[in-house]
């Protein structure tokens, strides 16, 4: 009784305590309690370029963490493609989307120019809502790998045509003029994809943070006829459409979703050796990686991935830098063969440690969602 009664006044005690407590925002977010046994949704986050010294450019330039520092699970890729120690970002995201090792320039095809069935494919197959995001146009190398088949990057319309062949949920991102103005046919696929019940909108509608995204039919954003501008330049949606996107595909993947959402000009930047436009698009990217983290932690059911294809530029940070004055310096203009890092949060996040190949990326996924 006595026990009872000291107990309870230590609850009060401990109630008052708390109620009195400022709130304080907690720097690393908790994991939450209840974590799904296997992801029902992924999310994969590829900073086009961003290699280990592009992210630490952006760490060390920002005044607060980045989002990137809350991940619990760190691994390394192996970004070689089937004919090149420094690969390009089709192959590299082929790796990601189909498993192997092709050869640069190959958009979803096998180093025999071979059709690869993709992860997104797969997803669409199983009844579960896909989508893309791109600060890039939505037909360029990153985004293409997962959901066209050609044996050049190059071929801009001849992706944009496959696209209709995937009954994708959602796509945002540039390149409206290989879909309306085509040179190769007379098809204009935005009307093919309204005749089929797509909402699509454009940059010159409406901007993309004015609309609601209505989740009751698929749904195409064009933030461009070509490439948008690069953060530097005033480009603002990736977060927003990151987290838009979200929402939109929760309410449609009633089976869960598969999302790929890339950060285009962290490699455009690199290969421009501009530094500030590097650690801007850095930092824009890592928005929008707080706001799937975010999101995955809400609901303990989303599994969320960020890597790269490969490295951009041979960063590296001048000896003459400090914290929040970072003078990064280029050794190219181009690529370079360096390990990637993986990060992963969610259900089987524990999978991404270690050291593999990017196709491993993957058979990861497959494995963490038990196809
Ligand atoms: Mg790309
Ligand atoms: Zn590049």
């Amino acid at each position: 009784m006595q026990d009872k009664s000291r107990n309870s006044l230590i609850g009060i005690m401990l109630m008052f305590l708390v109620s009195c407590a400022k709130p304080v925002a907690p720097e690393m977010p908790s994991i939450p309690v209840q974590m799904s046994e296997k992801p029902k949704n992924i999310i994969l986050m590829i900073g086009d370029g961003m290699g280990l010294s592009a992210l630490s450019v952006g760490l060390f330039q920002s005044a607060k963490p980045l989002n990137i520092e809350r991940f619990p699970v760190v691994g390394l890729h192996k970004s070689y493609s089937f004919d090149d120690l420094v690969t390009d970002s089709a192959a590299g995201a082929t790796a990601f989307a189909c498993g192997v090792k092709t050869y640069n320039n190959a958009i979803g095809v096998n180093s025999d120019t071979v059709a690869c069935k993709t992860i997104l494919e797969e997803a669409e197959e199983r009844g579960l809502a896909t989508g893309m995001i791109a600060t890039s146009s939505i037909v360029h190398a990153t985004p293409a790998s997962f959901a066209a088949h050609e044996p050049l990057r190059v071929l801009y319309e001849e992706i944009a045509a496959d696209y209709l062949d995937t009954e994708m949920d959602l796509l945002i991102g540039g390149g409206k003029k290989f879909f309306d103005r085509r040179n190769l046919d007379e098809r204009d696929l935005v009307t093919e994809w309204r005749k089929r019940g797509y909402k699509v909108w454009d940059y010159s509608q409406a901007e993309l943070r004015t609309i609601e995204l209505d989740p009751s039919t698929n749904l195409v954003y064009f933030t461009a006829d070509n490439h948008p501008l690069h953060a530097s330049l005033g480009r603002d949606y990736l977060p927003d459409a990151t987290q838009k996107g979200l929402n939109f595909l929760a309410e449609r993947g009633k089976k869960g979703f598969f999302i790929m959402i890339e950060g285009s000009q962290i490699d455009w930047a690199a290969h421009a050796n501009e530094g500030n436009i590097l650690i801007d698009e850095v930092l824009d990217f890592d928005k929008a990686i707080g706001l799937a983290l975010d999101f995955a932690q809400r609901r303990g059911d989303t599994l969320v991935l960020v890597t790269a294809d490969h490295e951009s530029g041979g960063v590296a940070i001048n000896p003459n830098s400090s914290r929040g004055k970072i003078k990064p310096i280029f050794t190219t203009n181009g690529h370079t063969g360096a390990l990637i890092p993986v990060f992963a949060y969610g259900p089987k996040a524990d999978l991404f440690a270690g050291v593999y190949e990017n196709t491993s990326i993957y058979f990861k996924m497959k494995e963490a969602l038990g196809w």
